[in-house]
């Protein structure tokens, strides 16, 4: 954000005495026609068209109020120009809000609209003493505040029972018993190939003994980019009868879209061209690898290796009603449940599932 001061302008006022309109905030403290005093609470800003320039009075603070007569002071003031009480206690005098935008300040206001925003302001404030005063003595809240507390309990209860739900599903298990009706295991083995890949990537991320590489620049990010300024005129009520005008800016951005090149190219390496499989659905046998024959193994161009080896053994159950069930188990435990023998474990109640670690020996 940047903030350029466009100079410092008279607030204008209208005498209640006499009804002289337009008087100058710090020119005349006093209506020059009847003499009444300024009040500053009173002030409004000019349509652009009326401004006045402070001249020969530099800015030397808010103004105060005397206790004694209400009458307004300059801040630097030790004694009420009025009525000569001391102003050691005197309060500084309430300042406008501020005035944004082109049209609020070339339009200006009058003094009904200064007299409404101290309206509001001094509503504001006895709202917030009222607050504070009725959080201090505990009372209770307002009908509002009610209403919002029982739509928040609404969703608390709801929130519970989703939980509730889910915890359902996950959690609520009875006991069953369990017989073994049979067994089932799976081993695999990948064959890989050493061979030439086509691969699609960023240049940057491309390996260094690609070939046949063909790019092409391809949107790839987007980046902030500073496209110019947005600017509004403010005023500021500096509280002595005066404001400043700024020009109050914010930089605008736009996303601009990044280029890169997006690489098409052939790569030699090894991948997975075939998976040697061996299953059986007893236990003895007892379970083996698959035989690997590798027709052309080393490391030259369409050698083969042995890559990844996988295995997954199950157990087939029945359980009291006689539904089959099955549980996927390591190999040392799998293989020491006979067919025919009893287990009994727990089985989740609305997913039916068998929690495969409780299984133990039936009593
Ligand atoms: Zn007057
Ligand atoms: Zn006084």
């Amino acid at each position: 954000m940047r903030e350029e001061s466009k100079g410092r302008y008279e607030m204008l006022w209208d005498c209640p005495g006499c009804g002289t309109e337009k008087l100058l905030g710090v020119t005349h403290r006093h209506c020059p026609n009847c003499g009444a005093p300024q009040d500053p609470s009173k002030r409004y800003y000019p349509p652009e068209s009326e401004k006045v320039a402070v001249e020969n009075h530099p800015y030397q603070g808010v103004d105060k109020t005397c206790a004694a007569c209400d009458t307004a002071n300059a801040a630097k003031a030790g004694f009420c120009v009025n009525c000569g009480s001391p102003l050691d206690d005197a309060k500084a005098v309430r300042t406008r809000s501020e005035q944004v935008g082109k049209e609020a300040i070339q339009a200006g206001e009058k003094v009904a609209d200064a007299k409404k925003d101290a309206e509001a302001a001094r509503k504001a404030e006895q709202e917030r003493q009222l607050a504070a005063h009725g959080a201090a003595s505990g009372a209770t809240p307002a009908e509002g505040g009610g209403k919002g507390k029982i739509a928040l309990i609404v969703v608390a209860v709801v929130m519970l029972a989703l939980c509730g739900l889910c915890g359902l599903f996950f959690f609520w298990q009875k006991e069953s018993g369990f017989e073994v009706t049979g067994h089932r295991w799976e081993r695999s083995i990948a064959i890989e190939s050493l061979a030439p890949v086509q691969e699609k990537a960023w240049r940057s991320d491309m390996p260094a003994d690609a070939t046949d590489v063909s790019c092409q620049p391809e949107q790839k990010e987007t980046t902030k980019v500073a496209d110019g300024e947005d600017c509004v005129d403010k005023r500021v009520d500096k509280g002595d009868g005066s404001f400043e005008e700024k020009k109050v800016c914010t930089t605008r951005y736009r996303e601009d879209p990044v280029y890169a090149d997006k690489c098409s190219y052939t790569v030699t390496k090894w991948s997975t061209s075939d998976t040697l499989k061996a299953t059986g659905n007893s236990l003895s046998p007892a379970p083996s690898w698959p035989t690997v024959s590798l027709s052309n193994p080393g490391t030259c161009l369409g050698c083969q290796r042995e890559g990844a080896k996988k295995e997954s053994y199950t157990l087939l159950l029945k359980d009291a009603s006689g539904a089959a069930k099955d549980c996927e188990l390591p190999m040392d435990r799998w293989s020491t449940m006979a067919p025919g023998s009893h287990w009994t474990g727990a089985v989740g109640v609305v997913s039916g599932a068998v929690d495969c670690g409780s299984l133990r020996p039936a009593p």
